[in-house]
This record gives C-alpha cells, structure tokens and sequence, in this order.
C-alpha cells in the first residue's frame, strides 16, 4: 500500500492543524507557512495527486463550499481580495502530491500581486493559438 500523504496525516489528526472547516469529502486548514494572514489550504479528503485524477463529483463537493470558505477567510482577516491558486503538478511548484487549493487573502494597501506576474508571457500568433486550442479541443 502506498504511503499517506502529508495532507491525509493531517485529516486523520496524525498531525495537527489549525482545522478551519470539514465536511464527508473536503477539509480545509491554516497554511503553516503562510504567504498572507489567513492562508488556508482546502483539500479533498481522498488523495488525488493532481485536478484530472478527481472523480467530478468530489471535484464538485470541494467547488461547492470553496467560495463560502474564501468569504469567510476575507471576512476574518478583512482581506480586500484573495487570491485562489492549485500548484497542478511538480513542474507548477506542486510540493505536496494532494490536490490542494491555496486561498491567499490580498490586501489594498499592499502591492498587488495576480497569477500574470508569474509569468514572462508567450508570443503567440493567431494561427498557434488557435491551432493549440484545437489540440486542446481533441484531448478532451
Ligand atoms: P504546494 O507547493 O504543494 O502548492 O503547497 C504546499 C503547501 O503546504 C505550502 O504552502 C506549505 O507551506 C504547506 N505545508 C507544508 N507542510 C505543511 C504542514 O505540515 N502543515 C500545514 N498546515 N501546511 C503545510
């Protein structure tokens, strides 16, 4: 059998942690090195590595309660926005194999930080983009 994840330690109280909600499938709790007051994690309970393994259902149970989770956060921290971000995969900065939303609380006063600044940017005519939208069209 393969070992539990970090993430399922922490379900099971193995490890402990400040536990802000939890359902049947979902469980959310405090970052331990958060980017922002009010950093929390929302998981699926089951041990998905990365967003295509979810069964659709669960996909839709985590969906379900994620916004009243990110209003409650905003809420307790008086946040003026949140950033709502999923590492998918090693090569997106993914370190624990457990699909997991980041819900990182933004504030006015500070700098701005959006998912654009991550990125240089990629050139693309119209012609590669909409043959890469084709391609993704015939993965699905
Ligand atoms: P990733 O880089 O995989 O998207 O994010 C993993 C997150 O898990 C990191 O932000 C990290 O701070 C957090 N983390 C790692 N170990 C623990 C832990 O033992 N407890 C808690 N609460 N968070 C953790």
């Amino acid at each position: 059998m393969s070992e539990k994840t970090l993430f399922t330690r922490i379900v099971e109280g193995e490890i402990p942690s400040d536990t802000v909600y939890e359902d049947e499938t979902t469980y959310a709790f405090l970052d331990v090195n958060p980017l922002a007051p009010g950093h929390t994690l929302v998981i699926p309970k089951a041990p998905y590595e990365r967003l295509s393994e979810m069964p659709p259902a669960e996909a839709a149970d985590v969906f379900s309660v994620l916004g009243e989770i990110t209003a409650a956060v905003e809420a307790a921290v008086d946040a003026d926005g949140t950033t709502v971000a999923l590492n998918n995969g090693e090569a997106a900065g993914q370190e624990v194999p457990h699909v997991h939303w980041h819900i990182i609380p933004q504030f006015e006063d500070d700098t701005a930080r959006p998912i654009h600044a991550l990125f240089d940017g990629a050139e693309l005519s119209d012609e590669e983009r909409s043959e890469i939208a084709g391609r993704i069209r015939d993965n699905q």
